[in-house]
């Protein structure tokens, strides 16, 4: 917390504004509108979570039973799972080994082999804050005539060519879950620069009420909405965002530091000065072959014998037992950096004495 926080929840007790609704809410969709875009361009509607607002994105493009969603393969179900609850068919899509997020090739593959098909969204993923090829994956989604539902849930703050991740695709969502780069405990996001699918996402998030004295529903609705509590947290954090990115990426640069020379270890990393990642976790890539025959999981139970928790990277969807079947384009990219990658610890808050331990134990690993 950056201490901000509790001064404007002090205010939703003091104004007795404990509801979905009130003032915070309202502030902390208008701090991440102006945060992310330029000359009010974005709408915001904040929600209970990030999954909640990837499955309202896909519920008003009208995803359901029949259709096809292409998802990045390597990602949380936090992607998948709201594409499961419309019914839809899942394509999952390989990584490319640039930006380890939805590789274009193989996108286009499965557009290509499902023209006849009802192809409803794209969906890639801004992985660990690493900005996806954004530019290309638009132009192959725009030849198809498909919408771009973005996840940016770990990519607040980072930026693509100078634009804000979660402003690429036609709806994009934004988590504050807790261990992201900020949080308000829980909570999410949907961002637009359609108006009116914020306006239709905060009503479907509120039970689609229409407008009458009684209650009156004439579709189906969602409980979905964030409280005035919670957005308290989220107008606090969003004062610390820019200063809680420049710690991870500092993170960030000081494995990079204790890692030069050291040989089979590799980082996720920005290809060039267009992408700018706010490192939300830094992700290694450990290559037995090149190290002496050290694994990732070597790696990962030494830290964890020392009590320092390190964690695989996500295990591809496509390779989850409930997915089991379902289709996937790309030579396996992901499956390598499943196998190989490691997450090391990333908090905002490491202390230098935390750092002595990790390097201390890293050190004792890789004989440096
Ligand atoms: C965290 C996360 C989500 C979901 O966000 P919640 O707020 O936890 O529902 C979706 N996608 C990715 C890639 C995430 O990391």
């Amino acid at each position: 917390m950056g201490g901000a926080e509790v001064k404007y929840v002090n205010e939703a007790f003091a104004s007795n504004w404990v509801a979905p609704l009130g003032p915070n809410v309202n502030g902390f969709e208008s701090d991440i509108s102006i945060y992310i875009g330029i000359n009010n361009q974005f709408h915001t509607a904040v929600l209970t979570s990030g999954t909640a607002a990837l499955h309202l994105a896909l519920s008003m493009i009208n995803v359901g039973k029949d259709d096809v969603v292409m998802v990045q393969s390597f990602t949380f179900c936090g992607t998948t799972n709201p594409v499961s609850y419309q019914g839809a068919e899942l394509v999952f899509i390989d990584s490319e080994l640039d930006t380890w997020n939805m590789c274009p090739i193989a996108l286009k593959e499965a557009l290509e082999r499902y023209k006849n098909r009802s192809v409803k969204a794209i969906m890639p993923v801004h992985l660990y804050g690493m900005p996806a090829k954004m530019d290309i994956l638009q132009q192959i989604a725009d030849e198809y005539n498909v919408p771009i539902v973005e996840d940016a849930a770990e990519a607040l703050g980072s930026k693509f060519k100078n634009k804000s991740c979660g402003t690429f695709g036609e709806m994009a969502a934004l988590s504050f879950n807790g261990n992201k780069i900020i949080t308000t405990s829980g909570g999410g996001a949907l961002v637009s620069k359609h108006k009116h699918y914020i306006d239709q996402a905060r009503f479907l998030a509120t039970q689609a009420r229409d407008e009458a004295p009684h209650y009156q529903h004439s579709q189906i609705g969602y409980n979905y909405r964030m409280s005035n509590i919670v957005a308290g947290i989220g107008r606090g954090q969003m004062e610390v965002l820019d200063e809680r990115v420049a710690q991870r990426r500092a993170n960030n640069q000081r494995y990079r530091e204790f890692f030069a020379g050291v040989d089979g270890v590799t980082f996720q990393t920005e290809p060039n000065a267009d992408y700018f990642s706010n490192y939300w976790l830094t992700a290694i890539l450990i290559e037995p072959s090149l190290n002496g025959g050290i694994t990732r999981e070597d790696v990962r139970l030494a830290l964890d014998a020392d009590n320092i928790e390190s964690r695989p990277l996500w295990k591809p969807m496509h390779m989850q037992p409930v997915y089991e079947g379902t289709k996937f384009f790309g030579s396996g990219v992901c499956e390598k950096l499943f196998e190989q990658g490691l997450c090391l610890p990333s908090g905002s808050n490491l202390t230098e004495e935390e750092f002595d331990r990790i390097f201390s134990a890293l050190s004792e690993i890789f004989k440096k």
